[in-house]
């Protein structure tokens, strides 16, 4: 328990405000606003894409590699995001509603910073987001991130994950292991979308609908297995680096040294920074070959 995280105590204060969280929330009145660009002014087919952020660690711990963003910039994002006057809303759905000047948040790998560095803020701003969790590795050491002996840090307990979940924050899959779907055969492949689906629903009590695929590792064959699975967003991550493959849905990462300006040239979807964003993957990748 961190200051500021209420407790048992006050869980009803969580259920309170559960509606406004599931409901989404529109940022202030529409005077001072920025008007997002329509994504067919800058990649041909792109306005079908809607857009959902993706963070990975928010900490101030040292981590090689670009996945962790600053509190002090994660929170400089969100200043952006409210005075944008974007309507953030839940991922639940919102592929079909896509509205104008809307994005979803999600958070990949359920890393415990999430628990003092993200959850606080979420409540306290009400801010409904998509949290996916590794479930193998729950109240675990992230063995499957480590980088050359380097970025060892731990998971989000089970308890952390119920509490998270019962204050409205969305829980779903990021797999059992976080392994490369595409590169598991097709029966371990169905394990670790079925199972971690299942072990999430066990603990938290609620139906798990949204599913994250490790490495935005996609094709057409997962995506079947996912929705008969009883999965309704199936997020990817890059458009146009494993994807999008059928329904799956598109992510913007946002890496460390974001700011303001990178997230709106995201959100606008232009050309040179989905170029830079699939590069940085690109890089990640290599990085992870060169390490196994
Ligand atoms: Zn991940």
């Amino acid at each position: 328990m961190v200051s500021g995280i209420p407790g048992n105590s006050q869980r009803l204060k969580y259920h309170n405000i559960r509606s406004s969280l599931a409901d989404g929330l529109c940022f202030y009145s529409h005077n001072q606003g920025i008007t997002l660009k329509t994504p067919t002014e800058y990649i041909p087919g792109a306005a079908r894409y809607p857009r959902i952020l993706v963070y990975h660690e928010i900490s101030r711990t040292f981590h090689l590699g670009i996945n962790n963003v600053s509190p002090r910039d994660f929170h400089a994002h969100l200043d952006f995001l409210q005075k944008a006057q974007l309507s953030i809303l839940p991922l639940r759905g919102f592929s079909e509603r896509n509205p104008d000047n809307s994005i979803a948040l999600t958070f990949d790998d359920g890393y415990d910073s999430f628990y003092d560095q993200v959850f606080p803020t979420l409540i306290e701003r009400q801010i409904p987001a998509t949290l996916f969790i590794i479930t193998d590795f729950a109240g675990k050491r992230n063995s499957w991130d480590v980088t050359f002996g380097i970025n060892r840090r731990d998971h989000l307990s089970w308890e952390q994950i119920q509490e998270i979940a019962a204050s409205g924050i969305s829980i779903g899959s990021h797999t059992s292991t976080h392994r490369h779907l595409t590169l598991l055969d097709a029966e371990t492949a169905k394990l670790e979308i079925v199972d971690s689906k299942k072990m999430i629903e066990d603990q938290i009590g609620t139906e798990v609908t949204a599913l994250a695929l490790p490495y935005g590792s996609a094709s057409t064959d997962i995506f079947i297995v996912a929705r008969k699975a009883g999965y309704q967003e199936i997020c990817g991550g890059v458009p146009g680096y494993y994807g999008p493959v059928g329904g799956i849905l598109p992510r913007l990462p946002v890496y460390r040294g974001d700011n303001a300006k990178t997230l709106r040239r995201k959100l606008d979807w232009r050309v040179p920074e989905i170029a830079r964003l699939k590069a940085l993957q690109s890089c990640s990748q290599l990085t992870r070959l060169i390490q196994k």
